[in-house]
């Protein structure tokens, strides 16, 4: 029972509604500044061949047979109940289907819809970038993730207050095309569970099942939803999983920020991890509990999979299954967490000792706080090429000399470690060279390219572009250091 809205509408609830259809604001000048092809051949799309094209990709002259809208959701923000929320300032363009391949497209920043609270529903150039770019980012990286399909700039100035100052500045406003196979998130099942509208929650789950869970058997299986919420699970835990590996901070993993598919999604105040500290956030709003600091991601996930399974319990009604499948994805994540980290460090298998091992590596990692991306490549060398001293690569302070005993009593044990490998080191070195990344997309780099584009030059913008769709390999030298420290104090955001 869709609502009938435009593009600056009344922000409101919408009671018994999932879903109002809206239209897109109106922009002035608007100009595309980047698309991505290959996303585009990908879901079907092809290329831009005319001026509509580019319309269309910021939101502009849509077609009639274009219906738009937003969805509600609900959600935990933070740990507490936030009720009714919903697509702010994303508009759904609909569905392309590409032979049996379904994607959902949005754009972002397109205007107003009545979840948009007290904001305006539109995007800067600076966060649209953010988004643009660490999607495709971990896209390539092998992270499950939501994807961007282009970047236009809208022409219109939104007013920010970054450093909450009480003095808000002009920003440039820009829409991201984004797509993913389907925005289904945790929060949307919340909404139907807290209406006890147990019927559109079955109806939505089953088009859930049917269609993004080919895993699940949906004819005649008694268990299905079961077997749905265990698929979910192991979707997360994944996801999470690749998050510790590349060494990424999402920053607000609210249940309205966590996909039902298991996808990456919502890039705010995120962050990729320089030097290695459980306790980092770069979510400015998260101090000082930093609830979604680095080492927390995986105990949030479980937190969040726990609210779901009591919003989708009364499809299920068996709280001892659930619970058993919430305990089997504690124990889970470890088994995984330690298999990744082997993968890290070339080992072909997991040993008994090798928990000890972490444990130590982990805490030689927080004592020194070691740059976590430069330690492996330091590492991903002949056995008898790494040397102590290369490790100075990734200090972002000064040694004691006790510390850097500690670093190398480490690397020794690490060396006597490698030599139990079953495999030859040069399938161990290949192991680690696909599972640690020569590219991160560090925040700094970041705030470089948003700096020029700022000022109408997008050079480190698309050399970061080209540098993340390669990011095993080391195609720009001068990105894959350490942060400068004049970074250092450099602070994350939230504002958005
Ligand atoms: P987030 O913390 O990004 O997940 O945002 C929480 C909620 O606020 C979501 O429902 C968003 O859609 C909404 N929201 C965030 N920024 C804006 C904005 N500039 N305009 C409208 N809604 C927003
Ligand atoms: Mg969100
Ligand atoms: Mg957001």
């Amino acid at each position: 029972f869709p609502g009938d809205f435009s593009g600056n509408m009344m922000q409101r609830q919408t009671p018994d509604v999932m879903f109002c259809t809206v239209e897109p604001a109106d922009f002035e000048k608007t100009e595309l500044i980047d698309f991505n092809e290959n996303l585009a051949e990908e879901i079907g799309l092809g290329e831009i061949e005319n001026q509509n094209d580019k319309d269309f990709l910021s939101a502009q002259n849509l077609p009639e047979n274009v219906k738009t809208y937003a969805t509600a959701y609900a959600g935990h923000q933070f740990g507490n109940w936030a009720g009714q929320l919903g697509d702010g300032r994303a508009i759904y363009a609909g569905e392309i289907q590409n032979g049996n391949h379904q994607t959902e497209i949005q754009w972002k920043g397109a205007g107003a819809t009545p979840y948009s609270r007290t904001a305006d529903g539109r995007a800067v150039l600076r966060s649209s970038i953010r988004e643009y770019l660490m999607s495709e980012a971990m896209f390539h990286l092998g992270v499950p993730t939501t994807r961007a399909l282009s970047l236009s700039k809208t022409g219109e100035d939104v007013i920010r207050d970054i450093q909450y100052s009480g003095n808000p500045q002009k920003e440039q406003g820009a829409v991201v095309v984004r797509t993913a196979e389907s925005f289904l998130r945790f929060g949307h099942f919340e909404l139907l569970s807290a209406r006890k509208q147990e019927d559109l929650l079955k109806q939505l789950a089953d088009y859930a099942i049917e269609n993004f869970f080919p895993e699940v058997s949906s004819e005649n299986n008694p268990t299905k939803y079961i077997d749905w919420f265990q698929a979910i699970c192991d979707r997360t835990l994944k996801m999470v999983i690749d998050w510790y590996r590349v060494g990424f901070v999402h920053g607000v993993m609210n249940t309205d920020n966590m996909s039902i598919l298991g996808l990456t999604i919502d890039y705010g105040p995120y962050s990729m991890m320089d030097g290695y500290d459980l306790e980092f956030t770069p979510n400015t709003t998260d101090l000082p509990g930093r609830r979604y600091a680095f080492g927390k991601q995986g105990q949030i996930s479980h937190w969040n999979l726990a609210t779901l399974a009591n919003a989708i319990f009364p499809l299920i009604d068996d709280a001892e299954v659930l619970e058993k499948i919430l305990d089997n994805f504690g124990k889970q994540f470890w088994v995984k967490h330690d298999k990744m980290l082997a993968d890290k460090f070339g080992f072909d298998e997991v040993l008994a000792e090798d928990e000890k091992f972490f444990t130590e590596w982990q805490q030689t990692m927080q004592d020194l706080n070691l740059d976590y991306t430069i330690f492996f490549q330091q590492l991903e060398k002949p056995i008898s090429d790494i040397k102590a001293e290369d490790f100075k690569d990734s200090f972002y302070r000064n040694m004691s000399e006790t510390e850097l005993k500690k670093l190398s009593d480490f690397i020794e044990k690490y060396m006597a470690r490698k030599f139990k490998n079953k495999i030859s080191e040069t399938e161990s070195l290949k192991l680690m060279s696909k599972t640690n990344p020569k590219f991160i997309l560090r925040n700094y780099l970041l705030f470089e390219a948003i700096q020029d584009a700022e000022n109408g030059n997008y050079e480190i913008f698309f050399k970061l572009k080209k540098a993340l769709e390669n990011p095993y390999e080391n195609l720009f030298p001068e990105f894959n250091k350490k942060r400068p420290s004049k970074y250092d104090n450099q602070t994350g955001s939230s504002q958005l």
